[in-house]
């Protein structure tokens, strides 16, 4: 490259008393890029940026296949009739090409709970609410005639249908065709209204209910057409553009937090850092590297960082909340932990064993209430009460370590792990000749676009390792979709293409954690 040729200067403050008309630049100093040596550079830099109050402008004399061409920086501006590229540095948090300014970068800016940092379109939830026409019109296969638009089938709102009906023919509107066969234009005129027929349509219709809200009765009623969708000013990130403009690795937080946490350990361990950088961020990259750490120690390495605490299964919860344990570094504690193997493969067990002796090997006491012979073997002392169940139950069967267990004849638990019982191969099975229920396309969550038969008047057991996607099949995609066929209250299944089989079906219940 061949080297152009610096000049630096610090722009003069503008002041009241004498309005330039055309900025001036005092020169600081005349510099030969390649040829001035690394202090002189620096020290004329910073006489530069003290003098234009942080400001300064390097004058590069024009070449037109210079390194600041190529890089098209600055703006060309004639000087004495020569031209130079004039490049804008600062050393404030702004950008003085587009006039940019930033906020220094501190905590609040970071945390889409704090006004200094929520995304001021969506207040920092990430989605914000809108009317759904999968929701309005449940049904495309059906006519206007016959109730295609679903709000409008309420005894109350009636009328809004009428009036369409009865103004269709002058607005060019066909009712007697299925509603997926209308044009982009016909929906237009459902939703945005023919004002001069003294039609609202939807959008009118919508407004009208908004207005009314403070009737407990018309909240309800809305409720139902309306769905969350990304928020576009942030595009589900919940943070302002000015603290997404902050980046580490490349990567902006929001980004960062929609990563796997295993793929986010992994980008903070390859981080490119000058020494300068890995110093002043030392204690920062510790902390967020053994946070990410415990996590996938506790086999939670598949979880997206922005997942909430409320969309966790009851086994993945308890699993984060022990790693906020694992992370304090406290003694002398006792842990209780329910079932913390739920939701967990067996492949991860060992995992969470290893994580759970750490905190015992600090100083701390834990208590496991836990079923999964793995964590029963791997115990220091087993309690177990017994012998049955309810009012059977209730007393102290067994104490003590899980070797000497196997050898009680009281417990029921040491004649499993001793082989004395166990679940033979000699139970009858049912076959599974009772018909089907095919679920085709699910594509919510992970779901790569199966197809399921879950066989019927059997058994039927669906596992996988924490996080396969279970739930988003049965619970959220199979469920829903059934209660819908079925007639029943349920909320929006996952994206799905059909389902067959309902017909065999009288109800379907859902039996889960809550109470
Ligand atoms: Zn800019
Ligand atoms: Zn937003």
């Amino acid at each position: 490259m061949p080297p152009d040729s610096l000049s630096f200067s610090a722009p003069r403050p503008p002041s009241l008393l004498s309005p330039l008309p055309s900025p001036s630049y005092p020169i600081v100093d005349r510099l030969v890029a390649g040829r001035s040596g690394e202090s002189r550079l620096s020290d004329s830099l910073e006489t530069a940026f003290a003098k234009g109050h942080g400001r300064c402008c390097a004058f590069v004399e024009s070449s037109e296949d210079g390194p600041a061409a190529a890089a098209q920086q600055g703006r060309m501006e004639t000087i004495d009739e020569k031209s130079w590229r004039r490049i804008n540095f600062s050393t404030n948090l702004s950008c003085d090409d587009c006039g940019l300014d930033y906020p220094a970068p501190e905590p609040k800016l970071f945390s889409f709970n704090s006004p200094l940092g929520a995304c001021t379109e969506c207040e920092g939830f990430g989605n914000i609410v809108d009317l759904d026409m999968e929701l309005i019109v449940p049904d495309p296969g059906k006519s206007l005639r016959d109730g295609a638009i679903a709000p409008w089938n309420t005894p109350a709102y009636a009328h809004e249908l009428k009036k369409l009906l009865s103004i269709a023919r002058k607005i060019d509107l066909p009712i007697d065709v299925p509603f997926r066969d209308l044009t982009e234009s016909q929906r237009a005129l459902i939703v945005h209204g023919a004002p001069d027929h003294d039609f609202g349509g939807l959008g009118g219709f919508f407004a009208w209910l908004e207005r009314r809200k403070y009737k407990m009765h018309v909240r309800v009623f809305l409720s139902r057409w309306r769905s969350y969708r990304p928020c576009p000013a942030c595009g589900g990130a919940r943070l302002r553009p000015e603290a997404l403009a902050v980046r580490i690795g490349g990567r902006n937080l929001g980004e960062i937090c929609a990563m796997k946490v295993r793929d986010a350990a992994a980008m903070f361990r390859d981080l490119e850092l000058s020494e300068y950088e890995r110093q002043v961020g030392r204690m920062m990259l510790d902390q967020v590297g053994a946070r990410l750490a415990y996590l996938e120690a506790v086999g939670l390495g598949y979880l997206t960082l922005d997942r909430t605490l409320r969309t966790l299964s009851g086994g993945e919860a308890r699993r984060v909340s022990l790693t906020s344990a694992l992370g304090s570094s406290l003694v002398n504690m006792l842990y209780v932990l329910d079932e913390p193997s739920i939701g967990l493969h067996p492949r991860d067990i060992r995992q969470l064993l290893d994580a759970v002796k750490q905190l015992r090997d600090r100083g701390n006491t834990v208590v496991v209430v836990e079923h999964e012979e793995a964590i029963i073997r791997a115990a220091d002392q087993v309690v177990e009460i017994g012998p049955g169940a309810g009012q059977r139950g209730g007393k102290i069967v067994f104490q003590g370590a899980p070797g000497e267990m196997q050898k009680s004849s009281d417990s029921l638990t040491g004649d499993y792990l001793a082989g004395r019982r166990g679940f033979g191969p000699n139970g009858r099975r049912r076959e599974p000749n009772h018909g089907w229920i095919r679920l085709a396309g699910a594509r919510g969550n992970n779901l790569h676009n199966v197809t399921v038969e879950f066989p019927l008047g059997v058994l039927c057991l669906v596992t996988g390792v924490s996080g396969s996607g279970k739930s988003t099949l049965v619970q959220d995609t199979l469920y829903p979709a059934l209660c819908r066929r079925l007639r029943k209250d349920a909320p929006k299944p996952y994206p799905f293409d059909d389902v067959f089989g309902d017909g065999q079906l009288d109800d379907v219940i859902m039996i889960d954690q809550s109470p």
